[in-house]
């Protein structure tokens, strides 16, 4: 039930023929559960960057497709363009979005990277999160000497391939890994310079700009520019200044928490010989490359930022710091544009932050959480920001759902002489209706004066949300569980072996749909504890809500154990079976013990003010 997803970025080597081109992204887009997103060809670095999604073993299969078709249609020895590059797919990086770990991508890498050695005989080196050996996660390190100098590098014992082939001059090699999310995001100055944007780009990214001493101005250009020399080490980003590097090296960590020789190599110059060379300020932020343009189209100068991993930079940070960098210098933000997709966590992020800083609750709806995001960000600012088309990973109900039908005609729908939606779809709603409530209870009792007592309220309610959500996917889920099993029930029979196989298949089927009313009956419980804990800390004026709320998540409970219940009958598996009813059990007699206390405290409270009143 739980969502995956994963962003597969191939750069094949090939952007000015449109039939190749097209050969290799037909291919991916007929594997099925790949959504191709997006093709952007290049003429002068004569390279496609292809982005497509899918749940991870689809986009597995995407990107072999890729590397096999691109195999067939690119010939290394002809190939000529203005970016580095290795082989026909030159680098393959798989990309985290919803529900799977970086570790999970890695594995993807090296899964894909030992079947394109075995099936295609194409070398393959494994960079970024994938890499075996530290010197190997940087991809410029992995791609230096590029596809002229490939084959001698294959020789070398300390560059031989993570999975081996022999060399194949027509293809070259593969590089296969894991990477984070690249968010490209711009922010919108009040403003027609380049210089004011690229002023401000300079402060935020990692890579800095040249230091300069003696400024009064805000704005950079102004002071002296610094150079180190013989005895005289400046630090960049303060007045110190180090009798050796060394000196300057050592204060750059503990002051600034920065390693100036990376500084320095990212910026092309070399801590060795320090000799001479401007002395340089390093940026605000981490995983952070900026640089300031004009934009014809919307007449304004923007900071165009690349976060290479919004986990340490998210893009709410960077925009806040460019708000007062922009005020310090007479500016005005006027909103920022997401370029291409943004991960779902990465905006849900964004809003959650804008809704503390204003004492708000983030337990609330999600769809609630990211229109805070977009207007917080004014992510509408220069084109419309349409959060169904931008937001990658995006929790939605099909319109064909039961669930997203109004209420009077699910009910009807319920009414009906067909056996589905039945027991078990309502069940998961009345547990869906019983996280809300509790949720509710929550959000109108935050914001008091009580810090402790608020940030409890807070994580209830966000609490309440998770589940409310779960509990509503199981609406359907319920409905769609048993149809594994009818599938199977439709399976040939005539001989032994079909027999056995049509079993097997219904045993499992039966299983799926015990599953989906057990899980219904666990997060019931949740809400039902909830509840009650939304009931001592809520307001009196909503005690009943909280009542009703754990009503429902009981109903949610006890239904979703008499749906396992009624599918038990027919599993043939004695143990399974044993293990099931205990857990059944388990369940239920916490439930019967909590809706009992809950029900009695609150009668009890009740009672208390009635009696009080009538004094
Ligand atoms: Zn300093």
């Amino acid at each position: 039930m739980s969502r995956k997803l994963v962003e597969c970025v191939p750069n094949i080597s090939e952007g000015r023929d449109a039939a190749k081109i097209k050969q290799v992204t037909d291919a991916i887009a007929a594997v099925p559960g790949v959504l191709l997103l997006d093709v952007d060809p290049g003429a002068d670095t004569n390279r496609t960057v292809i982005t497509f999604v899918g749940e991870p073993e689809a986009v597995l299969e995407g990107a072999f497709i890729c590397i096999a078709e691109a195999a067939k249609v690119i010939d290394m020895r002809q190939h000529h363009g203005a970016h580095p590059r290795l082989g026909a797919t030159d680098v393959t990086p798989f990309v985290p979005v919803e529900g799977v770990s970086m570790a999970d991508c890695a594995e993807l890498a090296r899964r894909l990277g030992e079947r394109v050695a075995r099936d295609l005989a194409i070398p393959v080196y494994l960079y970024e999160a994938a890499a075996a050996k530290p010197e190997r996660r940087n991809l410029a390190d992995v791609r230096r000497g590029e596809y002229e100098g490939l084959e001698k590098k294959l020789q070398d014992p300390n560059w031989s391939p993570d999975f081996a082939a022999p060399y194949n001059p027509k293809v070259g090699a593969a590089i296969i890994g894991a990477r984070e999310f690249l968010v490209a995001y711009n922010i919108t100055l009040n403003s027609g310079d380049k210089a004011h944007a690229t002023d401000i780009a300079f402060e935020l990214r990692e890579k800095g700009r040249v230091a300069r001493r003696g400024r009064v101005k805000p704005y950079y250009q102004a002071g002296e520019l610094i150079f180190y020399a013989e005895g005289s080490f400046p630090c960049g980003n303060c007045d110190f200044t180090g009798a050796t590097f060394q000196e300057t090296v050592d204060h750059c960590a503990a002051v600034h928490g920065y390693d100036l020789p990376a500084l320095m190599r990212l910026n092309d110059m070399d801590p060795a010989n320090p000799l001479g060379q401007k002395v340089r300020r390093r940026g605000l932020y981490s995983h952070c490359k900026a640089i300031g343009w004009y934009v014809e189209t919307y007449r304004r100068a923007q900071i165009s930022v690349n976060l290479t991993d919004y986990q340490q930079t998210a893009p709410y940070i960077v925009l806040e710091e460019a708000r007062r960098l922009a005020a310090e210098r007479g500016l005005v933000v006027t909103g920022s544009e997401i370029v291409g997709l943004v991960p779902f966590q990465c905006l849900l992020a964004s809003g959650r932050h804008y809704l503390k800083a204003m004492g708000k609750s983030t337990g609330v709806p999600t769809a609630d959480i990211l229109q805070t995001a977009v207007f917080s960000m004014g992510l509408g600012d220069v084109s419309p920001f349409e959060v169904e088309k931008k937001v990658l990973g995006l929790p939605t109900y099909d319109p064909k759902a039961l669930v997203s039908m109004p209420v009077h005609a699910f009910t009807d729908e319920v009414s009906r002489d067909t056996p589905a939606p039945g027991g078990g779809s309502i069940a998961a709603l009345a547990g869906s209706l019983g996280a809300a409530l509790a949720s509710m209870v929550a959000n109108l009792a935050q914001g008091g004066p009580d810090a402790e007592k608020d940030a409890k309220l807070i994580a209830l309610a966000e609490q309440a949300q998770a589940l409310k959500d779960r509990l509503m996917v199981a609406v359907d889920a319920d409905t769609n569980a048993f149809n594994a099993f009818m599938d199977a029930r439709r399976l040939p029979d005539s001989t032994a072996e079909q027999k056995a196989a049509r079993q097997a298949a219904m045993q499992a089927g039966l299983k799926v749909a015990i599953d989906v009313p057990l899980d219904t009956a666990k997060a019931s419980l949740a809400a039902l504890e909830l509840a009650g804990e939304a009931a001592r800390l809520g307001k009196m004026a909503s005690i009943t809500d909280a009542a009703v709320g754990a009503q429902m998540a009981y109903a949610g409970v006890r239904g979703g154990i008499w749906n396992v219940v009624i599918n038990l009958k027919d599993i043939t598996d004695p143990t399974y079976v044993a293990g099931m009813q205990a857990q059944c059990s388990d369940l239920l007699a916490k439930a019967g013990d909590k809706l009992a206390e809950v029900t009695a405290y609150i009668d009890q409270k009740l009672l208390d003010r009635l009696n009080k009143a009538n004094k």
